[in-house]
């Protein structure tokens, strides 16, 4: 299997909750390594540019004001078929459809607060990673 990298959100409901540190404990957990991560308060042009691909639908506004509406923590992270293994590890989109053990099933009881974003393909991954970390953000395991 490829060793790949995958950009995560712990969203703003997570954040308040006081979840960061599970959260990390689920990543590591899963054989996710962490390679960079800090806490930002996304602008509304930053949420927006970042879930540009949903702007028309019915939920974007709502999403852009979630998003916006406390810290978030972003992180990059490494591992075997990271993406994949980290979308396994978040659960369904809905909490309600989310397979037990899952963060969005143990953490989340809303689609529109679901706790965590993750990439959905290596491709994207990239895109969102550039969108949030200069490479110099971004450290590589040297032992
Ligand atoms: N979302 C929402 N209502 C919906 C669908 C999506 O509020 O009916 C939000 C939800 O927070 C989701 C985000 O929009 O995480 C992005 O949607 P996507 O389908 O890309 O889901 P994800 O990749 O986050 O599982």
């Amino acid at each position: 299997m490829a060793i790949q990298r995958t950009f995560s959100i712990i969203k703003p409901d997570a954040v308040a909750k006081n979840l960061i540190g599970a959260i990390y404990s689920r990543f590591e957990s899963a054989g996710l390594t962490i390679l960079a991560s800090k806490m930002i308060h996304m602008s509304q042009e930053q949420a927006e540019g970042f879930y540009a691909e949903h702007k028309g639908k019915p939920f974007f506004d709502g999403l852009v004001a979630f998003m916006t509406s406390g810290p978030v923590m972003v992180q990059v992270l490494e591992g075997e078929n990271a993406v994949l293994a980290n979308r396994e590890i978040m659960g369904s989109t809905n909490p309600a459809d989310a397979a037990r053990g899952t963060i969005r099933a143990d953490y989340a009881t809303e689609v529109s607060e679901n706790a965590v974003h993750g990439s959905d393909a290596t491709e994207s991954a990239a895109r969102e990673i550039a969108y949030f970390f200069t490479d110099d953000e971004v450290c590589p395991r040297t032992r």
